[in-house]
């Protein structure tokens, strides 16, 4: 679970994000609340199917479904939508109540399950039957979908569709009783084999199926199927606004005949919102399934997945997934999100609560001739260039130093601001010096630069002289090393889900993992910890392999956008 601070910061960022935009949900919520529809009442659902860990789509539902909770003081239920039992497991059921907790959110009362259900269900099935609405189909599968005609051919009745009421019942009981092998038989609504929407062609309610469930074990083995279960269960916890996405709007004549023809009082609606896509990456549980199932990546919670998990671990905040939602906003057009805005809301929300640190990620080593080979000194750092509340650290210095490799040129021209040979710095809260020699290495690279400092310059300018870089610097006998975990772009194209094989995009290059030296205050963060390092970005010491002897931090975002070419 999320540290203490963490749900301090969420219960602040949540009186900012009060006012989120409106959008055509919230506009049919308040004209139903106005004309006093479902007695006043608001009630939403997130309903996953715990058959894998949740992504940054998922993300834009919770934010809808649970936002409308907050905005409204209405409830918003967890259903899992767990009709699937193949798929499905505990350890992607707990994952799932994990993520909703961290985004923010509370749902409602206990946790739900469709197969909660599943007696109720039944009963339905049973109505539906004896109302001549259902009955019992022993055509084969294959027969099924080819009398099922298509697009422009009407279908044709199965011969099991007109049987009597009786028989129907009789062979549905039986199938509940285990009677018949899976497959051999299935329970239809009977509604309209020519009707222009194929959905509605007498649709399967409930299949035969040996299959042990997460939460029934073996006491089923017919199973109801999607569209017969969404709609009750949305009826049965009082659900008011159904809300999903626009794949789901042929679905919808489907979810209000259902509902029609039962003696249900509640009536929800269903309303459908676009998908989030995400340029660069992918947000189709399948494949980021075969992402973890064939080793591509570390794992769900791997810092470079869209999953909530990964987002998470690589060091994200609830509040910026929750900004970003509330930016992505809600409609029915289709569109592709740019990373950048993801990132964008991630820098905003770590600017501010992020301490500052200095790691110097590519270190040379600079000797500092003239500063005495045994002094040390404890200076001071704020954590903050803003916020004084934030605090102070101690920055220890000493005669040797790293820099990082890029912060020295031995020849440049004006627009570089940082060290040049027979040219001075500022080192971040401590000295101004002057780079006066260097040795390189047998491939010509710097291996240590020789400098002098200029006592007087601690918090103060130079006498005479401007001096205008600033660079960030650790001691070399206090620092710590560091496993530094540098993240790129999961894949190199911006439509991977488009491709014929989306493996074939992952950017190979999307981790490389380097040592840093630190400086010796970041030995106690704990894990899961934000920092910005000065002049690098963000970054998170990691949730799992993060330790006070074991220093490893996941790179969250860089400073500014490195997306956009
Ligand atoms: P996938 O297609 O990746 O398997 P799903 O829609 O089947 O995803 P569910 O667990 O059934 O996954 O989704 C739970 C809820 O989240 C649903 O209401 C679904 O509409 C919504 N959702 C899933 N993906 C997205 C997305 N990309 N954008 C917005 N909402 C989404
Ligand atoms: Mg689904």
């Amino acid at each position: 679970m999320s540290t203490n601070t963490e749900h301090l910061d969420n219960h602040s960022d949540k009186n900012k994000e009060k006012n989120v935009a409106t959008n055509f949900i919230r506009n049919i919520i308040n004209e139903d609340l106005a004309q006093g529809k479902n007695d006043g009442q608001v009630r939403t659902r997130f309903p996953p199917e715990p058959n894998g860990y949740l992504h940054v789509g998922h993300a834009k539902s919770i934010c809808l479904n649970f936002g409308i909770a907050r905005d409204y003081q209405a409830p918003c239920n967890l259903r899992f939508d767990d009709t699937n039992p193949e798929k499905e497991s505990e350890e992607f059921a707990k994952a799932i109540q994990e993520d909703v907790q961290w985004l923010g959110f509370e749902w409602d009362g206990e946790v739900r399950n469709a197969s909660d259900y599943f007696d109720d269900l039944y009963g339905f099935a049973e109505e539906l039957i004896e109302k001549g609405l259902a009955y019992v189909d022993e055509l084969a599968a294959e027969k099924i979908a080819e009398y099922r005609g298509n697009f422009n051919t009407p279908g044709t009745e199965s011969p099991y569709r007109n049987r009597p009421t009786e028989e129907s019942l009789d062979q549905f009981r039986r199938m509940k009783a285990g009677e018949f092998s899976d497959g051999q038989m299935v329970l239809r609504a009977k509604i309209d084999m020519s009707h222009p929407n194929m959905l509605m062609r007498d649709p399967v309610l409930y299949r035969i199926k040996r299959m042990h469930h997460i939460k029934t074990g073996d006491k089923w083995c017919i199973y109801p199927m999607y569209d017969f279960t969404h709609c009750i269960s949305d009826a049965l916890e009082g659900i008011t606004h159904s809300l999903c996405t626009l794949e789901f709007e042929v679905n919808r004549p489907l979810y209000d005949w259902v509902l029609d023809h039962l003696s249900i009082p509640a009536r929800p609606r269903q309303y459908e919102f676009s998908r989030l896509n995400l340029a660069y990456t992918i947000t189709s549980k399948r494949k980021l399934t075969q992402l973890v199932d064939e080793n591509k990546v570390d794992g769900w919670d791997d810092p470079r997945m869209p999953t909530i998990s990964g987002m998470r671990r690589r060091g994200y905040t609830p509040a910026s997934i929750r900004t970003f939602c509330d930016a992505v906003g809600i409609s029915k057009v289709n569109s592709v999100t740019d990373m950048t805005l993801l990132e964008d809301n991630v820098r905003n929300d770590l600017d501010s609560k992020a301490e500052r640190r200095m790691a110097v990620l590519d270190p040379i080593k600079v000797v500092i001739t003239n500063y005495p080979e045994d002094k040390e000194e404890m200076l001071t750092g704020k954590n903050h260039p803003k916020f004084d509340e934030m605090g102070t650290r101690t920055l220890p210095f000493s005669r040797e130093i790293y820099i990082d490799r890029a912060d020295y040129r031995e020849s440049a021209n004006k627009k570089y601001k940082r060290l040049v040979k027979d040219g001075e710095v500022r080192l971040r809260n401590a000295y101004v010096i002057r780079a006066n020699d260097a040795t390189l290495n047998d491939n010509g690279e710097v291996e240590t630069l020789y400098c002098t400092y200029d006592p007087e310059t601690l918090g103060k300018n130079p006498e005479g002289r401007k001096v205008r870089g600033v660079i960030h610097w650790v001691s070399a006998k206090h620092a710590k090393p560091a496993e530094i975990r540098l993240y790129d772009r999961l894949f190199n194209v911006a439509n991977p889900g488009a491709m014929d094989n989306f493996l074939e995009a992952l950017n190979p290059n999307s981790l490389t993992t380097i040592t840093a030296m630190v400086e010796p205050s970041l030995a106690d963060a704990e894990p899961e910890t934000r920092f910005q390092f000065e002049r690098e970005g963000y970054f998170t010491s990691d949730r799992y392999q993060h330790s006070s002897d074991k220093l490893v931090f996941n790179r969250t975002v860089t400073l500014r956008d490195s997306w956009s070419e």
